[in-house]
Formats: C-alpha cells, sequence, structure tokens
C-alpha cells in the first residue's frame, strides 16, 4: 500500500493546472461537472471491480438488514462535482465518493440496481446514520472524534484539507491565512468541520451558512459573498465547473481525512471495509484517476486506521 501522500496542485497552481488541462468538463455546458476522464457515468463500473458473490458477514447487524432489504442504502452528497454528484438530466451519479461507494457495495454483494441513493446534507449525516435510514455514507466525510461519539469510521481512505474559493476577478488573489479574510463574507456548510474552524479560531471572519456548498457557490457567483470554503477537493470541483468565473487560493488549513461513516458498533463491518481499501490493489488507484485524475489533485491512498 501506498502511505505516502503529496498534496501537489494547490490553490493558484490547482487553477492554472485545471486550466491547462482543459478537462474540466464540468463548465456550464456540461452540467454533469465530472472532472475526470469520463463523461457521464451509468455506475457501471465492472472494468474496475467485480460484484463479489456469496458474501458471509457473520456480526454484522448493518449487513443482515441489507440482506434481508435485498438493497443497500447509502448516503451521498449530489451537488459536488468530481466526488458526488447527480446529473439531475440523466439521472447519473458520479464521482470518487460515488464509485468508493458502489466499490463498497460490490464487495458486499450488491451492484448499481441493488443501490439506493439518499442525498445528506453535511448536518444531518451522524443523525442518519444513528436513525439507520441509511447503511453507510460516503461524501466528503471528515474523521472527527465528536463524530465518533454517536458514529464509526472505516477509512480513511482519502485526505485533502481546508482551502478557499473566490471569485476570479474578487482581487483576493492570495490567503496565506484564514484571518487573511477578517470582515469578509466567507460560506460555509452548516455542520462542516470548516465552518466550526472558522467560528472557533476566526471570530473576526463573517459568516454565511447554508446546508449545500453549492448554494454558497450560487452566493459567490452572484458577489452575495467574498468567498467559499471547505476541502480543497470540493472547491476544485465548483471552480472546474467555472472556470471563467471562479478561482481556488491559498494553501490547506486543515487536514480532512475522509472516512465511510457507519453505524456505531458495527465492527464487522467496519473490517470488511478497511480491509478492502487494505487489499483493493489497484481499484482505488483507478477510481482516483476515472474522477479525479485531471482535477490536478495529486494525493495516494491513505493508510487505513
Ligand atoms: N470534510 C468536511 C466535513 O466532513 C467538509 C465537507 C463536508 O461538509 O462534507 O465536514
Amino acid at each position: 500500500m501506498r502511505r505516502t501522500r503529496t498534496l501537489a496542485g494547490l490553490g493558484i497552481a490547482a487553477a492554472a493546472l485545471l486550466a491547462l488541462t482543459g478537462c474540466n468538463s464540468g463548465s456550464p455546458s456540461n452540467p454533469s461537472g465530472d472532472t475526470g476522464g469520463d463523461t457521464g457515468d451509468s455506475g457501471d463500473n465492472s472494468a474496475l471491480f467485480e460484484v463479489a458473490d456469496d458474501v458471509q458477514l457473520d456480526g454484522s447487524p448493518t449487513f443482515d438488514a441489507m440482506t434481508k432489504r435485498g438493497k443497500v442504502v447509502v448516503g451521498v452528497k449530489e451537488d459536488q462535482p468530481g466526488l458526488g454528484f447527480l446529473d439531475v438530466t440523466s439521472g447519473e451519479r458520479s464521482g470518487f465518493d460515488v464509485d468508493i461507494a458502489r466499490w463498497v457495495a460490490a464487495s458486499l454483494g450488491f451492484d448499481e440496481s441493488n443501490i439506493e441513493y439518499k442525498a445528506i446534507a453535511s448536518a444531518n449525516r451522524e443523525q442518519a446514520i444513528v436513525n439507520a435510514d441509511i447503511d453507510y455514507y460516503v461524501g466528503t466525510y471528515s474523521i472527527t472524534d465528536k463524530r465518533k461519539e454517536l458514529i464509526d469510521f472505516a477509512g480513511p481512505y482519502f485526505i485533502t484539507g481546508q482551502g478557499i474559493l473566490v471569485g476570479a476577478d474578487s482581487g483576493i488573489d492570495d490567503v496565506s491565512d484564514l484571518s487573511d479574510l477578517n470582515g469578509k463574507k466567507v460560506c460555509s456548510a452548516t455542520g462542516s468541520t470548516p465552518i466550526q474552524n472558522i467560528k472557533a479560531n476566526y471570530p473576526e471572519i463573517d459568516t454565511v451558512e447554508y446546508d449545500l456548498y453549492s448554494a454558497c457557490v450560487e452566493d459567490l457567483l452572484n458577489n452575495a459573498v467574498d468567498a467559499v470554503t471547505t476541502d480543497q477537493a470540493i472547491l476544485i470541483g465548483y471552480a472546474a465547473q467555472y472556470p471563467d468565473e471562479l478561482k481556488v487560493v491559498g494553501g490547506l488549513f486543515t487536514e480532512e481525512r475522509y472516512g465511510v461513516g457507519l453505524p456505531k458498533g458495527d465492527t464487522v463491518l467496519q473490517d470488511h471495509i478497511n480491509q478492502l481499501f487494505t487489499d483493493g490493489g489497484s481499484v482505488w488507484q483507478a477510481i482516483f484517476d476515472k474522477n479525479l485524475g485531471s482535477s490536478g489533485i495529486t494525493v495516494d491512498q491513505p493508510a487505513v486506521d
């Protein structure tokens, strides 16, 4: 397993690279927002991984519930191009997180036709898992001790960090520290780690909150806020959708380690997913290349906890 990670393609470099590679098919003329090499996604990943047969997972109440139901219910994002995205025209879901969710489902014996997706906003994830509204969640979900009081995580399966998105002509060209945004209106999602970081550590920044980052991006495009902050991997997807209007600036201000959100105490399922990530060979890389390979993000698969 590759344990090192490099985070190249940061800040302006990322935006420049995105512009250079010219592969940001998520411009308004291509609303799928797919930042990877593929356009559209029917959910057919048979070239990347197989759907397992005759899966036994003794002692996992979550797996028992899925098996009884005959389908798996997965929590996702659907407004984050490149990571978790729903093309409302075609009905197709795409993104790195969505494919990770499909890989996990396949390892449990469920193909695309037996996956039900539920879009759940950042603030509602723990509750959805606690209430058993979903079997697991894959959507830019940072592993934190606070969240671990309510749920468990498998992973991490991806590492990024908090970044800044601004208007291309905003005059904000460099943010070396979040306090550079003092007195500015900065938007993020309710219940997310980036908004918590700003509120706790940067009281002079004015915050605006919505359930969804896409609402923040709308505000930014309309000059109703000065910046959007969340994980850089998410921001790069929006910048790729609007390459003339938006740019990612500054560095990474935190480390965000993405995990698969699981019901607390289902260690059998947790071990199964961690084993999948550890023994997955080239599958992780293939999923990364498909969805984020052209994004300017370079990051290796992290070791699981
Ligand atoms: N990774 C951060 C979090 O889990 C921000 C992204 C998100 O809200 O999904 O809070």
